[in-house]
Parts: C-alpha cells; structure tokens; sequence
C-alpha cells in the first residue's frame, strides 16, 4: 500500500513527500488505516518504527475535515491529546506534528515539565487543536484552570510502557477520569506486559491489534562486542578506541548522571568533543547537546538509560556500554539506537569483572553470546576479583544469594517488574522500572516524575 491509497488528503500528502517518505512503514501500513476507521487501536511497535506518523498523519486527517472545538468563550480548546513519557518525545512528537501538519493550519502545543508555565498558558489562550504533553504538567494546567478537557475526542499514550516504568499510572489515571468518555484511544507501547494488558482493557474498546516489532530484534541486527578490561582502566580504553578509529556520532551509556557527568569532562580533557545528557540538566542544556551531536558537531554523547529514552537519533553508527545495565532488557534498548531500518550498526561494551554477572544476564536475554575481544595493552589482571557495584548508596553488583544463585537462569527469566536490582538514577525523569516496591513507584516527588 502506498500513502496515496490511504484516503489521506493533499495537504498531508505533500507534508509526507516533504518529509521524503515515499513507503509506509509496517505499523503504518496498518495503523493509518485502523485510526481513520475511528476505532481503538492498541499498537506494540517501538521508537524507529515510524509510530509518530503512523498516529499523527491520520489524527491530522480527521482533525482538518472536523469543526474546531470551542468553549464558552469560542476559543478554540484542544481536540486531541498526546500523553508520552519524557520531555525529548513530547518535543519530538510535537514537531512530527508540525512537519506533517505543516500544510494544514491546526495548531499544536507541547507542555512539560522543567520549563515555565506562562508561554504554555499563552499557547492555550491562543487556542490549540492537538496537546502533546507529559502527564505531570497536563494536570497541573489542567489543575490551574487553564486546560480545558471538555474537547478531547482522541486520546493517545505513547511509550505506555515506559510511563507506567515511570510511575505515572495514577496520574495516567486521573487524566482518563477527567476527559469525555465518548473517544477513540490509541495506545502504542513497546511491550505488552501484563501491566499493559490490565491498562489496556480498562482503557480500549474492541481496540484492533497491531504488532510489529518484537522488543529484542536488535539484538539479532547489531553487531554486539564485549572488550573486557580492567575496572580502572576504561576511560582510557574508550579514548583510544575513539582516536584510534576516528569515531563519530558515538552514544555511550553509563548508569548514573554523575558518572556521565564525569566522563564527558574527562573525554574533553583527553580532546575528545562530549557532552552528558542526563534529566538533571536543564531543557535548553539538553537540547543543545541533542542538536549538537545529531548534527554531527558533538562528537560524543554520554547518556543515562533514562535520559535517552525517547531521544530520536536514528541510525548511529556506534553504541557503547561504558557500564552494562544491570537490566538486561536496557542493554537491548540501548542497542537498538543503532542499526535501525536495515543500517548496519554496531555495539561496544566494556566490561569490567564486576559485571560479569549483568553480562551473562543479557546474553540469556538475547539468546546469544557476545564475542569477547581483548585490546593489547589493556587486558584485565586476571587477578582482579569482582566488587560490588554502587549506585548512590546502593549496591547493585554483590554476589547472588545463595536461593538465586542456585537457579540463576529461573531469576532471568524473571518478567521486567521483577528484576531485583534496578536503582533509580535520580535524574529528573523519575526512577527506572522494576526493582522498587510497589508503593515506592515514582515517588520522587514532583520534579521527578513530572517530565
Ligand atoms: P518514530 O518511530 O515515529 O520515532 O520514527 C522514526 C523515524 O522514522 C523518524 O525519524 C521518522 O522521520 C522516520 N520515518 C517515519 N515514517 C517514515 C517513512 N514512511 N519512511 C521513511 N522514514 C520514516
């Protein structure tokens, strides 16, 4: 099927031409088509797979061939809202919408958290068709008088999986209780977990199902090498593997914002161009950085798994784990920013003997084993015994217990929620999945959770 055969009208059309989108993608392909039918839609496909479009192009239809909503006052209030986890996809997704509606006279705004309320309420006076908005700052305008739900006739949550990752159920769930109950939900999720599925049949009705992307196909595409090397001795690794093959456009993952902090300084002092993106740093601060290293200008960006959820850098030539996630399902995530849409892409991992154990946790995920290549001159002592690792005041690399250790291919199987050991980074974007109790989720107060 080709987006002429899709009912789409002109304008929109030529924005997808203007984009240079001459095929649908798969989730697409079958997803434009479901949304114009009006009905529910519940989609597992992840970032890279073309989902933003495959939404917007048919919300965009239906919004430009329906009456504005209006309130009291005959201002125009937003017809379709956009709930996603991180304030990178809001302002991603937003500008989708702006590049596909760029023909169409819709208006669209995007509201989160870290920024000032007053240009978000500015936009909302002027009037606005589509809100693209992280949950914590949705309510708090909506808290505030200013958002007016009463319009809202579609309703979509994007990476689901990961807002509920987040904490976000219960704000998730007030925002349901407040908009009319007569809509079309789409809800687009990379994973179907069972938390997903009980949202899912609380939130969509007889919703058509659309699967594209099994979580774990990078996994087979990247090329995947483990460098083991010494535990002090990997900033110095990754700088001479950088200089020695001139590599550009380089993603490194680290677990915590100050280690990533830490290392983008020492990487500037070694003369090489990078910089950290982390939640702890400012809205302008990381979208500079963003821009920078997209444009090829940073050479390299250090990154935590959270703040780099959500960020749309497509088709990097390199990923490296300065630090193995101690969920290997990350380790997954991390990788498939590489290599997408058939580029050949490539992963690096440098592996200290402290993680070891997260390595073997992640090779029984991807069903494979890394190949492990030495580096002359930076072999790991054979001597040197694993150590805890710390994370804040918390140690996430000790031994197994013993109840584990004897059955260790059981506790990887283990579902995400499961996953005993996942610490909050304490990064502005709320704390990782899994690892807390319940309760705990997302308790990091308001700053935290609200992207
Ligand atoms: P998404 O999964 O929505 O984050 O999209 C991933 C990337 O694919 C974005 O950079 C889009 O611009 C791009 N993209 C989306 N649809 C198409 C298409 N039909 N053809 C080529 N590229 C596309």
């Amino acid at each position: 099927m080709t987006f002429d055969q899709m009912g789409l009208s002109e304008p929109i059309l030529r924005a997808i031409a203007a984009q240079g989108y001459t095929t649908p993608t798969p989730i697409q392909a079958q997803g434009i088509p479901a949304v114009l039918a009006g009905g529910d839609l519940l989609a597992a496909a992840q970032t890279g797979t073309g989902k933003t479009a495959a939404f917007t192009l048919p919300l965009l239809q239906r919004l430009a061939h329906a009456p504005q909503a209006r309130d009291a006052q005959r201002r125009v209030i937003p017809r379709v809202l956009v709930l996603v986890p991180t304030r990178e996809l809001a302002a991603q997704v937003a500008d989708s919408v702006r590049d596909y509606g760029q023909f169409l006279t819709l208006r669209c705004m995007v509201m989160y958290g870290g920024v000032g309320m007053q240009p978000q309420i500015d936009a909302l006076k002027r009037g606005v068709d589509i809100v693209v908005a992280t949950p914590g700052r949705m309510l708090d305008h909506q808290a505030q008088g200013y958002l007016n739900l009463s319009g809202i006739d579609t309703l979509v949550l994007d990476e689901a999986d990961r807002m509920l990752d987040m904490g976000f159920i219960h704000d998730i769930k007030k925002v349901l209780a407040m908009l009319p109950k007569k809509r079309q939900n789409l809800l687009f999720s990379a994973t179907f977990s069972d938390e997903i599925k009980t949202l899912a049949q609380g939130l969509l009705d007889k919703p058509a199902v659309i699967e594209v992307a099994r979580r774990n196909t990078a996994a087979q595409t990247v090329r995947q090498t483990v460098h083991p090397v010494g535990r002090e001795r990997k900033r110095e690794l990754l700088s001479h593997l950088i200089q020695q093959h001139n590599w550009f456009q380089v993603l490194v993952f680290m677990r915590t914002k100050h280690g990533a902090n830490r290392l983008a300084e020492q990487l500037a002092r070694d003369g090489i161009g990078a910089d950290a993106i982390h939640g702890n740093k400012s809205q302008g601060a990381r979208t500079r950085a963003l821009g920078a290293f997209k444009s090829g200008k940073l050479q390299v960006l250090v990154a935590t798994d959270i703040a780099a959820r959500g960020i749309d850098i497509d088709q990097l030539p390199l990923v490296v784990n300065y630090e193995l996630p101690n969920v290997p399902e990350d380790y997954v995530h991390r990788i498939g920013r590489t290599g997408r849409a058939g580029a050949e892409g490539e992963a690096i991992s440098l592996v200290c003997v402290d993680e070891l154990r997260f390595l073997r946790d992640i090779e029984t995920l991807i069903g494979k084993s890394i190949e492990r290549r030495l580096i002359q001159g930076f072999e790991p002592d054979p001597k040197e015994r694993a150590q805890p690792i710390k994370v804040g005041r918390t140690v996430i690399g000790g031994p197994r217990p013993a109840s584990r250790g004897n059955a260790p291919r059981q506790a990887q199987a283990r579902p995400r929620g499961d996953a005993p050991a996942r610490h909050g980074q304490g990064h502005g974007q709320g704390q990782g999945h899994g690892g807390q109790p319940r309760g705990d989720r997302g308790r990091g107060g308001a700053q935290s959770r609200r992207g």
